[in-house]
């Protein structure tokens, strides 16, 4: 960035380089979006899915979330991928609550957004029971164009502030259903679509 030296003479021409403005709460905003790291952490055969998104075919290296991180302090997303048993829920919370803030949650297959097929005592019927969801991916097992939907929807809620304005009216999660997206298909995404 440079200095005019006589702006009211040179006017814009006088900079040496180009710059922008913007407020800096968009900026931070932005910036939050292109920068979430997942958690590293798989329940169930939905984990299967997510690993091939992050793989070289769906590549989430697009999105700046290549990096899933083993340290909970060090993610920003936690996507819930399978059924979540009763015994591990305490542990899916600990991880949650050793998250930083602002963090964001992604209910991951119909088993951990209301327990699926496993309508049983050991699984529970629905994680947002244990932590706040911000976004819901349908399927059995969603595909990861299913969940790229999904993540970019949440990018896109947390770049124009709707999930905070969301998180404050419902007293939990976002609450965002997407669409399921059929393995293949190419048709363009309509992000926001609920
Ligand atoms: S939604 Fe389907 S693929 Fe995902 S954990 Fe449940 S049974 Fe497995």
């Amino acid at each position: 960035m440079g200095l005019a030296q006589n702006v009211a003479k040179d006017g814009l021409g006088g900079l040496e380089h180009n710059f922008i403005t913007a407020r800096l709460e968009d900026i931070v905003k932005w910036s939050r979006s292109r920068s979430s790291w997942p958690a590293t952490f798989g329940l169930a055969c939905c984990a299967i899915e997510m690993m091939a998104t992050g793989a070289g075919h769906y590549d989430l290296a697009r999105f700046g979330m290549e990096v899933f991180r083993a340290s909970p302090r060090q993610a920003d997303i936690m996507i819930v991928a399978g059924r979540v048993s009763q015994k591990m829920a305490p542990v899916l919370r600990q991880v949650y609550d050793q998250m930083m803030e602002p963090k964001w949650v992604i209910s991951m297959g119909v088993c951990a957004s209301s327990g699926g097929m496993f309508n049983n005592y050991a699984i529970v019927q629905g994680v947002d029971q244990i932590v706040p969801v911000d976004v819901y991916a349908p399927g059995c097992p969603p595909t990861p164009e299913t969940l790229i939907h999904a993540i970019e929807t949440l990018h896109q809620l947390i770049e124009d502030g709707e999930i905070m304005r969301r998180r404050k009216a419902s007293g939990a999660g976002a609450d965002v259903h997407v669409q399921e997206i059929p393995a293949g298909n190419s048709t363009p995404v309509i992000l926001g679509v609920r």
